[in-house]
């Protein structure tokens, strides 16, 4: 082949890769994007009587034990969105944090933006893999990485059981800059019953210690959200039905449903 042959021919190819991938991000619901107005669940919008906890990009060798303690001291119990690449460094801070109560999620493989949908169902069912291994639980949830649910994730996730879940109330725990103060303040201001709190127990993806402004900041949080009558918990709690329970509902339901159609 004559080398401008080659290159038309490579250029084509990194086109429709390119073209593949702005497809994948058109349906894109994001974390800021009106569209969770519309998707109350997507958004993490349960009971208005509680109000969801969950910590993203963990484990971490030195946050994630405090913040399990300070919960423990509290007596809160929170969803762990984890990154399985995280997991494999860190297996026994993994496994810690489903002996003490807490609620296992998937993140992801690593924390990538959504730039190659081609791998979004490989590394999703890895992740998933790694993570139900090493901790011994049954994911049931999924938040995608930066809050981006593009076609393949969503699909992806829907295969393996997950349910996309965003949040209500970001911290912003990961910027520079920010103090116990400062996110307890900025969660506070968005948040009312039946909202889903975004922390962090790892600065994986963030300015290096940023997790010490989100355990600075979960006694205000958890003190406010108690004085107004708010249960605070894991995603479990939440009145919400995970991408398990609904695959086990459909599993009891649709043989019930069959022999209905039977006998009527
Ligand atoms: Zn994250």
């Amino acid at each position: 082949m004559r080398r401008s042959t080659v290159r038309s021919v490579t250029t084509a190819g990194a086109l429709l890769v390119a073209a593949g991938a702005v497809a994948d991000l058109l349906p894109t619901v994001t974390a800021v994007s009106p569209v969770r107005r519309l998707c109350p669940g997507l958004a993490g919008r349960g009971d208005p009587g509680h109000v969801a906890l969950t910590l993203d990009d963990g484990p971490h060798p030195v946050a994630t034990p405090l913040l399990l303690q300070r919960l423990d001291e509290l007596a809160v119990r929170a969803t762990f969105f984890l990154l399985a690449e995280q997991v494999r460094r860190y297996p026994r801070v993994a496994y810690e944090t489903r002996e003490r109560g807490h609620e296992i999620a998937v993140h992801g493989l690593r924390h990538d933006p959504p730039t190659r949908p081609w791998r979004a169902g490989t590394d999703l069912v890895e992740a998933h893999r790694i993570i139900a291994d090493v901790t011994g639980a049954k994911p049931g949830w999924y938040r995608p990485p930066y809050g981006v649910l593009t076609t393949s994730r969503a699909v992806a996730a829907r295969r393996l059981g997950l349910r996309p879940v965003l949040w209500t109330a970001d911290g912003r725990d990961w910027a520079a800059g920010a103090d116990g103060d400062s996110v307890a303040r900025r969660v506070l201001a968005r948040l009312d019953g039946g909202g889903t709190v975004l922390l962090h127990d790892s600065d994986v993806a963030a300015v290096p210690g940023s997790w010490r402004s989100a355990l600075g900041a979960l006694d205000t949080i958890v003190g406010h959200c108690r004085a107004q009558g708010l249960l605070v918990g894991p995603l479990r709690d939440h009145g919400l039905r995970s991408g398990s329970e609904k695959s086990r509902r459909r599993r009891v339901t649709e043989p019930a449903l069959a022999g209905q159609r039977q006998n009527g």
